[in-house]
Order: C-alpha cells, then structure tokens, then sequence
C-alpha cells in the first residue's frame, strides 16, 4: 500500500493520462512494479467495435503546468504502460494559447511534432463538399487552426511527466481532520491507495471521479442518437493516398442523402511527403437514428454499412472507403455527451477536466480546445492555493464558476451543431462561418451560429 502521512505537503492527485505511444504493441508488457503477471486476465475485456486503449491529453496538460510551477502530483492512468493509444485527429483552434500556457517556452516551437502533417502550412481553411456531387459547398477557417494526432499529442506532453500506470480508480474518499484532511483515493485490484490534497478526475468522458461527485446514476452519459464509425488506421497504395489528399491535404467533410451521412476523410499520420505509402488516414462516418451501434451483429456488417453509404459519395470518399479491406474492424462508437451543473466539490478536494467534466460531441471539435482550457484555468487556481495561500475552497470554486457554465455550453452548441448539420432537425443552409469559434451562439431560425 502507498499512503503519504497527514502532515505531507500539498499534493494534488490526476487520474488520467495516457499510455506511451509504440507504434506497434510489443508482444510481452515491460517489467512494471503494478503489472500483472502474463497469465493474469486482462482488466477490462475489450468492447467489441473498440479494441484499443484510449490515453487521455487533459491529465498530462494539468501535469506539465504543475510540472513548470514545481507544484507535487502524482499522476495514474488505468492503460497498462505498453497499451498502443487508440488514435484519431483533432482541429486545435483557439486551445492553443492554452495549451501553451502550460508549457516552458523551449518548447513551443516544437508544437508541430503533435501535427497530423508538420509539412502542411494550414494555408487554406478545411473544406466541405456536397459528398455525392463533389460541390465544395464551404471552407471552414478557425483561430490559430491545425490538426493534431491524438498520439503524437500524448508522446508529446508525457515528456517529463512520471506516470503511474495501471492504476484504475476504484473510488474517492474525502478523510478527516484526523487524518490530514486531504483525499484517499483507492485502486482496483493490488492498486494499493494513495493519499493527497486534491484530486482531479481528468478520467474521460466515462469519469470514475465524475460518480463518486455526482452518483452513478448522474454521472451518466446520455445516448443523443447520433452513432459514428471511427477508423484511424487505413493505409493505402500511393495512387490511392494521392487522391485522398487532392481536395485538401488534411482534412475534407461531405454530406449525402440530405445531410444523412457525414463523411470524414482526414489525414492521421504525414510522416515524409516522398512516401504516400506510408501516409494513414482517418475515416470517419456519421448520423442520427438507425442503425445503432447495438443492430450492428458483426464487423463484417459495420464493414457492409459502411461501403454502402460511402458507394454514393463521390471521390475522395469513395476511392478512401474502397480502400478498406474486408476484414477490417471498424470503432463504432455512441455519440454520448454529459454536461455539467455545480456540484459539492467537498471543499475543493475534487474536481474535474476534460471529458469527465463536459462530454461533447465531436462535431464542433471543441473538447481539446476546452480540455486546455481547463488544464490552463486548473495551474492558476492550484498555483494560488501554493503560492498566495488563496484557500482550496475558494480557488476550485473559481475554477468550477468559469469551466461549468462554459462546459455546460459547449455541450449544448456541439449537440445542436450535429442537430442542425446533420440530425432531425437538418439544415442544407447551415452555415459554418464561426462554427469553430469560442464565445457563439445558434440561430437555429436563421441556420447559423453567430458571434
Ligand atoms: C472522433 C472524435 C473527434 C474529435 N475531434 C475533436 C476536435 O476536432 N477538436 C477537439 O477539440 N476535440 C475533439 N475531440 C474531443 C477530444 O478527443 C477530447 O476532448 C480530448 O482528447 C480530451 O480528452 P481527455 O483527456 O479529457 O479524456 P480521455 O482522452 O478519455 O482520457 C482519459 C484518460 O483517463 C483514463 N482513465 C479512465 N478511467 C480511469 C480510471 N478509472 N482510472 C484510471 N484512469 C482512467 C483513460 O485510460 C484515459 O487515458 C474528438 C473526439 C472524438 C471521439
């Protein structure tokens, strides 16, 4: 068992991080004082359409702040250390001087490393295309706008961060003056417990942290309906890879059927512009309504699904979709969201980041953005509690005052965005003009998001 005594020093407590990225899983894990032994059962059987473990950035962003200011955390992530992290791409915008924030300055020129494409100049804003005709029907600008891999991200912001792997969070307990006053947290299996100050639930969108604030039963996400296939591992011939980047180089979105269907094709992994071979690609499928992730029998029927829908998209879609093999196991995944309202933070002694505190949607591709938000907000207000004796109480309730209502927000906004794109409520006059933005608004009447 690990525990600290009462009278340590102020030390806060992250769950959630991510797993270091191998590009290819190696087959025994690495020596580790939690592993457990080869023949032990895996922790969690893998869901069917999701076989990959998935690391998390906001616990690591949090962890490089605290990191810079010398402020003690300790940092444990469920992954076991040789988990190979499920991987997508993500537009960071306007999260960048956030993200920045947390950072030394030595390190911002290399913030390219974490690019799906560090050759790409971000030139020309991403497009988007009447998915059947090949109409481009708008280009999307954002503030300060690229894409990252979400690996690259993790290899890039661990650096430096010790972290605990293995460690899956059971539960929380606030302890009494008695005991120091700080948080107990408690680990599954031979986890052992750890004692700190504060803890923050940077845990993803399925939050341990999140129930033991709110109860289980609130701490639930909630199916909104909408279902994607999300494929982050296709490679292709050159001639093929050519294509798929000929409308832009990183990222194109198409619609069919109305608006049904919401294609994404978008480079992952540009590793050398001389090697189109070599390039991977993220293909990404959307909509509202049946079929659900549950009327899926099998891969092969995802597989189905998925080329006949792409079959009336035209090129680069089409040629992108073609591409799959036929055994390929595609991610279906629920379009969940969780949004946030005040909860009993016990004193400041637990709060959350990230997903676990404001789960969204994707169709806004805001989550990153907040998460460094959050990641940023949380260094100040621990950093007060360190440095200006400001009470622990009182700087988390100035961080929950700004991320809640802002969260809460955003959840709604990417929820309405899906809706009017793309769900019952479609609209094939939505315009995208600040659909990227911080700080908008939805005319769902006029069919835009306004500043
Ligand atoms: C398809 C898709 C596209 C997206 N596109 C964009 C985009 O364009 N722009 C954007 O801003 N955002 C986008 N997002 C959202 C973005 O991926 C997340 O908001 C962001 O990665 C922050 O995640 P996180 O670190 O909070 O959580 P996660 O990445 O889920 O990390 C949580 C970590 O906690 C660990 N963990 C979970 N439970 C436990 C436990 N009990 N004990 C210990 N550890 C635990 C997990 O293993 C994981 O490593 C997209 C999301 C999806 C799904």
């Amino acid at each position: 068992m690990t525990s600290q005594p009462p009278s340590s020093p102020f030390k806060v407590i992250i769950i959630g991080a991510g797993s270091p990225p191998p590009f290819k899983p190696p087959s025994q894990p690495h020596p580790h004082p939690h592993s457990h032994p080869p023949s032990s059962p895996p922790l969690h059987s893998p869901p069917t359409f999701s076989p990959l473990t998935i690391p998390g950035t906001t616990g690591l962003a949090l962890a490089r702040g605290l990191t810079r200011l010398h402020i003690p955390f300790a940092l444990y992530e469920r992954s076991p250390p040789t988990a190979r992290p499920r991987d997508w791409g993500m537009l960071l915008h306007w999260g960048t001087p956030h993200l920045l924030s947390v950072l030394p300055a030595s390190v911002h020129p290399r913030l390219s490393e974490t690019w799906v494409d560090p050759h790409y100049d971000w030139s020309e804003p991403v497009v988007r295309m009447d998915g059947a005709t090949g109409e481009i029907t708008g280009r999307t600008p954002g503030q300060n706008l690229v894409r990252v891999s979400r690996r690259k991200m993790v290899a890039f912001l661990e650096e430096g961060v010790r972290v605990e792997y293995w460690r899956v969070v059971q539960g929380v307990e606030v302890l009494g003056r008695e005991e120091g006053g700080g948080v107990r947290v408690r680990f599954e299996e031979d986890g052992g417990e750890v004692v700190g100050s504060m803890v923050v639930g940077a845990d993803g969108s399925h939050s341990k942290v999140r129930e033991v604030l709110v109860g289980a039963e609130a701490a639930r996400c909630v199916d909104t309906g909408f279902t994607m296939i999300n494929y982050c591992h296709a490679r292709y011939t050159a001639e093929q890879a050519k294509v798929l980047r000929s409308v832009h180089p990183i990222l194109t979105t198409g619609w069919w059927g109305e608006g049904r269907i919401a294609y994404l094709l978008a480079a992952l992994d540009i590793p050398s512009l001389d090697k189109p071979e070599d390039w991977q690609f993220q293909n990404y499928m959307g909509w509202h309504g049946s079929p659900h992730k549950q009327d899926f029998r099998s891969s092969q029927d995802v597989v189905e699904f998925f080329r006949e829908k792409a079959s009336h998209f035209c090129d680069p879609f089409r040629t992108a979709a073609q591409g799959i093999k036929d055994d390929t196991i595609l991610p279906v995944d629920v379009g969940h969201q969780w949004s946030p309202s005040q909860w009993d933070n016990r004193g400041g002694k637990i709060t959350l980041a990230g997903d676990a505190a404001h789960s969204m949607l994707p169709h806004r591709g805001q989550g990153l953005n907040n998460a460094m938000q959050d990641a940023a907000e949380l260094v100040t207000a621990i950093s007060k509690v360190m440095y200006e004796n400001v009470p622990l109480e009182t700087a988390i309730a100035a961080y929950e005052a700004s991320m809640i209502p802002r969260g809460a927000k955003e959840v709604e906004l990417s929820l309405q965005t899906a809706n009017i794109s793309m769900g019952e409520n479609r609209r094939r006059d939505f315009k995208w003009k600040y659909s990227l933005a911080q700080d908008v608004e939805m005319n769902e009447t006029e069919g835009h998001i306004e500043k």
